[in-house]
């Protein structure tokens, strides 16, 4: 009788240890890791998105995945200007004063893009393209020779973000004949901001998303700390994330950079053009070689003020990052050999967690 209870016992634990293996495989067929990552390739750049405790299905991270590309497609559909049939390159042929529709959302960043020209005095200017075109750092990649003055002012006699309405209703005219627009100093972070709000209506609420270098982080990273994003030296041509100056620790809120280390040219004289355009003269800024990272709690606004802190250059950058609430700014300036030097507004220090690494990125 007992050798009996003993064997129905040993035939019950095997019987439900391998109950329990079975669970734990369907288990794991059916729910990825907790903490999924990935990255690929749009909108002619890389982008990563990291994602933290998410109670997703495999289902449920592929309808997410779905969900991404095709916020990237409808960006490039209405914004790309490597697309013939892209809202952007139909407006961008359209004759002066004529009425061309776009969707609402397209509608909707180019007044934020206006709302910032506006807040720049000029210095950020969708309109600049014919300008980046004229000095080679247009569609085909090229870096153009030095054109001549004439030339550069015919150019910038096309362009003006006061001269492109919007209508209520999402009607975009051009009043002046030959204005064109570029929103790539814009639409990366404003990518950024569309995936975030795709991957929060998927119920997850700590994540990281990154497309070309502009990032937003929301909530709370693998360790249960803010996101650490590091900060690039502005060194020529070093791959993103090689050399940093610094780490910015981040919580539902974005940082975006721009610099001449990466894309530029140098003139005959050694000077370095960058691929950003002051719109005030029609010339590349011409700047020691600089990055300038802002902080806002959305990317399409920290991308666009970046650019434009980029043309204003330190003390007016700065003196008007201390004048809107919520955005900080942070310039990282090359010096001599590898030293650089930084200068950021006012409340910088105070509201962003910023650790700063010394040359050899190790933490002072
Ligand atoms: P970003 O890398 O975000 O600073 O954007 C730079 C891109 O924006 C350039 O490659 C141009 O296509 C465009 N751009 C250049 N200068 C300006 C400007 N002053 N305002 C707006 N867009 C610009
Ligand atoms: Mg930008």
């Amino acid at each position: 009788m007992k050798k009996r209870n003993w064997l129905v016992w040993v035939c019950l634990i095997v019987v439900l240890a391998a109950f329990w293996g079975w669970r734990e495989r369907k288990f794991i067929e059916r729910y990825p890791p907790e903490n999924p990552a990935w990255n690929g390739e749009a909108l002619g750049t890389f982008y990563s998105v990291k994602l933290v405790g998410s109670r997703l299905t495999n289902e449920g991270l592929e309808r997410l995945k779905t969900a991404i590309d095709a916020e990237f497609e409808a960006v490039e559909r209405s914004m790309s200007v490597f697309r013939e049939d892209s809202d952007i390159s139909i407006f961008n042929r359209a004759p002066v004063n004529a009425s061309v529709p776009v969707d609402k959302e397209f509608a909707g960043l180019l007044k934020r893009a206006l709302e910032i020209s506006d807040m720049t005095g000029g210095a950020f200017d969708p309109t600049v393209g014919p300008l980046v075109e004229l000095w080679g750092f247009g569609r085909d990649g090229r870096h153009a020779h030095t054109p001549t003055d004439e030339r550069i002012q015919a150019v910038r006699g096309k362009t003006g973000w006061q001269k492109l309405s919007v209508s209520k209703d999402g009607v975009l005219t051009k009043n002046l004949d030959g204005l064109m627009l570029d929103l790539g100093a814009i639409a990366k972070g404003y990518v950024v901001d569309r995936l975030a709000v795709a991957i929060r209506g998927a119920g997850i609420g700590n994540f990281m998303v990154e497309v070309g270098g502009e990032v937003y982080a929301s909530g709370r990273n693998s360790t249960g700390l803010a996101w650490k994003i590091g900060v690039d030296s502005p060194l020529l041509n070093a791959a993103p994330g090689k050399r940093l100056v610094g780490i910015v620790s981040l919580s539902d809120r974005a940082v975006a950079t721009s610099g001449n280390y990466r894309n530029f040219f140098k003139g005959e004289n050694g000077t370095l053009y960058s691929h950003i355009i002051d719109p005030r003269t029609g010339f590349p800024v011409q700047m020691r070689q600089t990055g300038v990272s802002v902080i806002a709690s959305d990317c399409a606004t920290a991308d666009a003020l970046a650019t434009a802190l980029f043309v204003l250059g330190e003390k007016d950058g700065l003196a008007l990052i201390d004048k809107i609430d919520g955005v900080e700014a942070l310039f990282v300036i090359s010096g001599y050999g590898v030293c650089f030097r930084e200068a950021t507004s006012s409340g910088f220090y105070e509201t962003v967690n910023y650790e700063h690494l010394d040359s050899k990125g190790q933490t002072l």
